[in-house]
This record gives structure tokens, sequence and C-alpha cells, in this order.
């Protein structure tokens, strides 16, 4: 028996009310998932996003990214963004009537509603778990801070939740939030060729990689592990099994810990 052939995608064009200008210069393809930064240097992106799998997908619309920046809702003939600390001390912060405004904007730009995050050493440790959550949103907004940081008031107002790349302090957000968003990106459907399966990584099944291997055969006088040379796959996966809980339970006995315990 045969059956008639179906079409899939999309069939009917949404008239909009829309000037065709604004949508070319805003061409958000229902259904990328959407990044959105508020900076004060939005010249730094995409960076290091443009290259490679991340910048492919951003040019084919697996995923949007838009730069708010500070700047342009700064007070006042200099735009100003900062003002010294209540109380006192060093530094500057950056005000809440400023944040306020770029917030605004980026909610309104938004495709759909979508979480907001600081950036900061206060936050939350970053890990895999946060990336795959962030990508099963439909985007997220990242508020990158600057010099002493923002005014509390902001972070309080709008429930922004903090994530830190790590316990150290960098001087503004940015790379965090490229670090934060290549991570995310790179789980997003199709990113991934089936070559560069996201399963089977390190953090992603709770254990460290097993080491990798490419030609030339022999090296410097060392041999590739005579088992990956075999052709036999389960002996391969059992090899592979081996060493990445070897590496765990070496370098990382917390994430060996939490693994027993699961068991
Ligand atoms: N005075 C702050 C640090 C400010 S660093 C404190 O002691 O907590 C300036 C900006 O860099 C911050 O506002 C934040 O956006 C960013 N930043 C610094 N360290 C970071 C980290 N570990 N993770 C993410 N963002 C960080």
């Amino acid at each position: 028996m045969t059956h008639p052939p179906r079409s899939h995608g999309r069939k009917t064009i949404r008239p909009s009310l829309k000037p065709r200008e604004l949508i070319e210069e805003n061409p958000h393809i229902v259904g990328a998932w959407q990044a959105q930064v508020i900076t004060l240097f939005p010249e730094v992106f995409p960076g290091v996003l443009g290259e490679s799998l991340t910048g492919k997908a951003l040019k084919d619309d697996v995923w949007h990214l838009d730069t708010i920046g500070l700047r342009d809702h700064g007070v006042g003939k200099h735009r100003n963004v900062d003002d010294t600390p209540a109380g006192g001390g060093a530094g500057m912060v950056i005000r809440a009537d400023v944040l306020e405004q770029a917030i605004m904007a980026a909610k309104q730009q938004a495709v759909a509603p979508q979480p907001i995050f600081y950036l900061s050493p206060r936050g939350v440790p970053f890990n895999q778990k946060i990336a795959q959550h962030w990508a099963s949103e439909p985007g997220v907004t990242l508020l990158c801070g600057r010099f002493e940081g923002v005014d509390q008031r902001v972070l309080d107002h709008f429930r922004i939740i903090e994530v830190s790349l790590g316990d150290f302090v960098l001087t503004g957000g940015e790379i965090a939030a490229q670090a934060m968003l290549d991570a995310t990106v790179r789980l997003l459907p199709g990113v991934l060729g089936n070559a560069e399966s996201a399963v089977e990584e390190s953090h992603s099944s709770g254990l460290l990689e097993h080491p990798q291997y490419t030609r030339p055969a022999e090296w410097q006088g060392r041999a590739i592990p005579e088992v990956l040379m075999s052709g036999h796959h389960a002996r391969i996966a059992d090899w592979r099994r081996a060493q990445s809980e070897e590496l765990t339970r070496e370098r990382r006995p917390d994430m060996w810990a939490a693994r027993q315990k699961q068991d």
C-alpha cells in the first residue's frame, strides 16, 4: 500500500504588520533559541561564539544573539551608567535606573519570556546541568556587570539569579557570558553533528571523558593503546568506561562520591 506524500515544514506564511525593513533588520525566526546580553561592551559579541559550531549555528538561525548596550541607556549628556557606591568605598556601581531601562528593552525584544541571569562571582557555580536547563528554555538574558557590580535593588526587583563562572574575579561578565552561552548553544538540537555527541562527554554522564587518540599510530615512541586498534567495539567500550571511572575517581573524588550515592 502506498501513502500519499506528506509535506513537512511551514505551509502558511502569516501576514505581518511590521514594515519589511524591521523584519529584515531584526529577523527573529520563531523557534530559534534567543540569547540576549546586556553589556557595556556589545562590540565584543559574538566574539568566539561566531566561530566553529556555535558560529555556524548562529548563521543557520538555530540561535540568535542580541546585545543591549548599557551605554545606550545611560543618563545625561555623557550617558553615564555608573556612580560611586552608597556608603563609600572603592570603585563604581552600575546604576539601577540605567539597568532598568536596559532590562525593559531586553524584555521588549524577547520573542518569548525568558529568565534573566546576572554573571557574578557570588552566584551559583555554572555547570553542565545549568547549561542543559538553559538549552531547554526559549532563551536566556544575561546581564554582564563591570566595576564593582550592579545596584542590588535591580537584582531583587527583577528576581535575577546570579551565576558564577568559577571562584575567581573577572573584570567584567562578558567572558563568563560567552563561556556559558558556548556550553549552552552546543546542546541545542542540530548544533553538534552525530559525530560529536554530547551524551558521552565529560560532565554529561557524571563521569570525566576517557583519553582520546588519533593518527599517527606511533608518536615519539608512544603507541595508541592496543584495544583501540582492535576494532572490537564491545572491548573498546569497556576500556573507555574503565578509563572514565578511573579518571573520575582519581581527579574528582566529589563527582565519584556523588555517583556512588546514586547507585
Ligand atoms: N565586586 C564584585 C566583583 C566585581 S567584578 C565582588 O566582589 O563580588 C566585575 C564584574 O565582573 C561583575 O559585576 C560580574 O558581572 C563579572 N564577574 C566577575 N567575576 C565573575 C565570575 N567569577 N563569574 C561571572 N561573572 C563574573
